[in-house]
């Protein structure tokens, strides 16, 4: 892939509060109308003409744009591998790093660079828009600037404010392993329902301390990069056709499955089912069950109709999200195998769920 790089001075080497680099992939947030009145993306090296408060800031910016910037559905591990192994070229001489990338699948590239990034010490905030940001309604402006700030935070001791990778959207910073897409039209696109906001932007910018993951020996940074894409999401519904359970269950090469239940972790508990199911964990396919509700956590015991798969060996993904098992999964299988990932995905690694 090839790059293009800008640098923005906002203000002289020696002046500026902090180094950011700004790596710019895509999405809605950086169209522009071209001659013909179509959407399409603008030149990031003109970033200063759309947002002169850039300037205010104080700091030393430099951008790394995809040379072709893309629509986010169109992002996959080859791109995250791309996004980690920038911010892992430039962690030493930077303060923090900003990722604009388009909101569809933004969860899940935060989600992947949680769990690709080892020992990270530093910001690297997601962050993107609703309306492009040649649009004067555009919430682009205001979620760059926020996120800049928030990258470029320091604590009273010197420290990175969030050291984390975080998504900061209309107001919220969110950790980014617990988020997910929620509105396609309003601006409070993103939530996470199962972990407190690491910070709300009004007046001032209110860090949440507590919940904010502190670094207290800083660690040298390693990157992870292996994906194996061998998974499948058997979402579930009422009256689900077992042929339609049975070409997922089927699928070549699939080595974890995640299977989307209803509440608390529950499924219907036919006999078909429950066999089929039975007869691919024996085969050595291992399964995760996340809830179909945003909120609140898998429970296998809780009902009938949840404990049947933890007898059969199904592994809770307790208050996980859909986008931080499909990455977790991905990784720890492409690293370290199935039978260690198998072992592994129940257990917290990157603040994606809660401990036990
Ligand atoms: N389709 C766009 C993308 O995800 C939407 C956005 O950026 O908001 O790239």
């Amino acid at each position: 892939m090839s790059y293009q790089i800008i640098n923005i001075n906002t203000a002289s080497p020696d002046q500026a509060k902090s180094k950011v680099l700004i790596i710019y992939t895509g999405g809605t947030f950086g169209m522009a109308y071209d001659v013909r009145g179509v959407l399409i993306p603008f030149d990031f090296s003109l970033i200063l003409h759309h947002l002169p408060a850039l300037r205010s800031l104080q700091l030393d910016l430099t951008v790394i744009s995809f040379d072709q910037p893309i629509d986010s559905s169109n992002i996959g591990p080859t791109h995250w591998k791309e996004i980690g192994q920038i911010i892992f070229d430039h962690y030493a001489d930077q303060d923090g790093f900003v990722v604009l990338h388009g909101t569809d699948t933004m969860s899940f590239t935060a989600s992947a660079l949680s769990f690709m990034l080892q020992g990270l010490g530093k910001p690297v905030v997601f962050t993107g828009a609703q309306l492009p940001i040649s649009e004067p309604r555009s919430d682009a402006r205001e979620n760059l600037i926020t996120a800049l700030e928030i990258a470029s935070a320091k604590t009273k001791e010197g420290k990175a404010m969030v050291p984390e990778v975080c998504l900061y959207f209309d107001s919220a910073l969110l950790r980014g392993n617990r988020s997910r897409k929620v509105e396609s039209m309003h601006f409070d696109a993103f939530q996470s329902e199962n972990y407190p906001a690491l910070a709300k932007a009004g007046v001032a910018i209110d860090y949440n301390d507590a919940a904010i993951h502190k670094v207290s020996v800083p660690k040298a940074l390693k990157l992870r990069t292996r994906f194996d894409t061998g998974i499948a999401i058997l979402k579930l519904f009422p009256g689900i056709p077992n042929d339609t359970i049975d070409a997922i269950l089927s699928t070549k090469g699939l080595r974890a499955l995640i299977i989307e239940t209803f509440g608390s972790g529950n499924a219907p508990s036919s006999t078909w089912f429950r066999q089929a199911l039975k007869t691919r964990i024996e085969q050595g396919l291992f399964v995760v069950n996340i809830s179909q509700c945003p909120g609140g956590m898998v429970e296998q015991g809780r009902y009938e109709t949840g404990k049947w798969l933890e007898e059969i060996g199904v592994i809770s993904g307790r208050d996980m999200t859909t986008e931080a098992a499909v990455t977790k999964l991905m990784i720890l299988i492409g690293e370290q195998g199935a039978e260690k990932a198998k072992e592994l995905i129940g257990k917290p690694l990157a603040g994606e769920m809660s401990e036990q």
